[in-house]
């Protein structure tokens, strides 16, 4: 192989980086986008809970059962917005510490947040 050879294939093998590097930096925004939302549909959610149960408060203790539908919901975006978190972390080489759930660098030996051992030391 030339030194051309040789130059085209970094040169080739940067761009393929630099690609990765790209749709990374998409997908993640992607996730994040629908994760703001997610998070926003949730305190909606919560809001129109507050209110309901008021309401039930108001009216004698009566719930009805749209509030059972409401905590379904948020059971539902919990699990969207984690599932959206956890891909985000896969993408962004970062650990949810197992402990406290605080979001670590992957080199990161100890959770910054509680301590927790992360992984074993190099
Ligand atoms: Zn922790």
């Amino acid at each position: 192989m030339d030194i051309f050879d040789q130059l085209k294939e970094k040169i080739s093998e940067g761009a393929a980086m630099a690609a990765k590097k790209g749709s990374e930096v998409i997908e993640s925004t992607k996730i994040n986008i629908e994760l703001v939302a997610k998070e926003q549909d949730l305190k909606k959610l919560y809001t129109q809970i507050g209110k309901m149960a008021y309401q039930a408060y108001k009216n004698d203790g009566q719930v009805d059962f749209e509030l059972n539908e409401m905590f379904n919901k948020v059971d539902d975006l919990i699990d969207e917005i984690d599932a959206l978190k956890a891909k985000l972390g896969k993408i962004k080489n970062v650990v949810k510490c197992p402990n406290c759930e605080n979001i670590s660098q992957k080199e990161d030996v100890y959770c910054s947040k509680c301590g927790y051992k992360l992984r074993d030391e190099d």
